[in-house]
């Protein structure tokens, strides 16, 4: 699960890490009550959404005045913001964060996540903040220094200096950035933060260190015990049909293409779009059903593929192991004769009671067309898609 910008600050500042002053606002009237109580000449409006990128398009604007920032404001609301982490549609903006502007010197990139090679929590920084930190570690990985903190010693003082020194900070600046590091991997420990991202996290002309920035991302599986972050969910910034998914207890993840895809398991479902794309089709999600998958999943699982107007042909690919095929065969009728269909639907199951379930299938007069062989599945579906 993610944040808004302003909620991240909101934690940031409880782990005393600390954070421009500033105030949320929902409406154009807000954004100037928030400006004029700030009292500073400038302030700067940011577009609160679920991606970063914002400063590149118009998301985050340094305006003079009460005025301007109410302007800036309407502008921006109600508006979907189009970054290069968004897709074509972008996210919309319900709210904006009014905050004080600050003297920049320096724009610096720290981050804190869960390395799954080292098993251990790294915390990373970089000189050359402010900028897309996937094209730093590609073009100068040097500019990046990354420390593993031990688990059971927790993190050390020492590995924030050493991180400071590499930026080129002052001590006393280095003192101040060993704190906020305390607090970022606090953050992690506490609250099951799976990545703790600041970019830029700045010097002032003042030489403060500030976080000006602020991206977190939560474990879902710790969030039953994270009742105030899972509170701030923002369900708006989130995709309709993987949230309907959720709550079905289905892995879905929509994609871009053009075949829906039912699979029973991750693994297989991973191989299912391996090799539809080797047969030159494009999925159009990644959908596991569950191992132990039920009638009444399935047809959840039919009912959000077939919302997606972009799906073509729907590929079914389940080995029955420990549920049946003519069970699975069973559900998928029912589903397909709850939601009706319009598109072709290649179904291959395998495993316990195939024969049963293909026979079903074959029987029951609908459109979907049986075939055991995966390769020759993925190429049926593959022709069905561009039919
Ligand atoms: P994003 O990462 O989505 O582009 P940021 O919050 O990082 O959004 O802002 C982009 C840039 O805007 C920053 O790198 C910084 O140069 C400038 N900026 C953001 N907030 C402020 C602020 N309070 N004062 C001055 N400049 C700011
Ligand atoms: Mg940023």
């Amino acid at each position: 699960m993610n944040l808004h910008e302003y909620q991240a600050k909101e934690v940031f500042a409880r782990y005393g890490i600390p954070v421009p002053q500033g105030g949320l606002a929902t409406s154009p009237e807000q954004a100037r009550a928030v400006a004029k109580q700030l009292g500073t000449e400038k302030v700067v409006v940011k577009a609160q959404v679920h991606a970063g990128g914002r400063g590149k398009v118009g998301g985050v604007k340094l305006v003079s005045g009460a005025d301007a920032a109410e302007e800036a404001a309407k502008g921006m609301l109600g508006k979907m913001l189009v970054t290069k982490q968004t897709d074509a549609k972008g996210l919309p903006v319900n709210s904006v964060w009014v905050e004080k502007p600050s003297n920049i010197v320096r724009e610096l990139y720290v981050s804190a996540l869960v390395d799954r090679t080292s098993e251990c929590v790294i915390l990373m920084a970089s000189a050359a903040g402010g900028m897309d930190i996937e094209e730093v570690a590609e073009h100068t990985p040097e500019k990046i220094k990354t420390v593993t903190v031990n688990p059971a010693a927790g993190f050390q003082a020492y590995q924030a200096r050493e991180l400071g020194f590499f930026m080129d900070l002052t001590k006393d600046q280095v003192d101040q950035f060993t704190k906020i590091m305390a607090g970022v991997y606090k953050i992690v420990t506490e609250c099951d933060a799976s990545m703790v991202e600041i970019n830029p996290l700045i010097v002032t002309a003042e030489g403060n260190v500030f976080a000006l920035d602020a991206k977190l991302n939560f474990d879902d599986n710790a969030l039953f015990r994270q009742k105030s972050i899972a509170e701030m969910r923002d369900g708006s910034q989130e995709d309709e049909r993987e949230r309907a998914a959720a709550k079905f207890d289905l892995n879905y993840v929509t994609l871009e293409g053009d075949i829906g895809c039912m699979v029973n398991g991750a693994g297989l479902a991973m191989a299912t779009m391996d090799i539809v794309k080797l047969h030159g089709g494009q999925p159009a999600n990644f959908l596991d059903v569950g191992g132990g998958t039920t009638a009444e999943k399935v047809t959840e699982a039919f009912k959000l593929i077939t919302a997606s107007p972009e799906v073509k042909a729907i590929f079914i690919n389940i080995f029955g192991g420990i549920v049946r095929c003519d069970l699975i065969a069973e559900g998928i009728i029912a589903a397909v004769k709850q939601v009706g269909l319009k598109i072709p639907v290649i179904a291959r199951l395998q495993g316990t009671n195939m024969e049963k379930g293909q026979a079903l299938l074959r029987e029951s007069g609908l459109a979907i067309t049986p075939i055991s062989d995966l390769t020759e599945a993925a190429k049926a579906v593959v022709a069905a898609s561009k039919a």
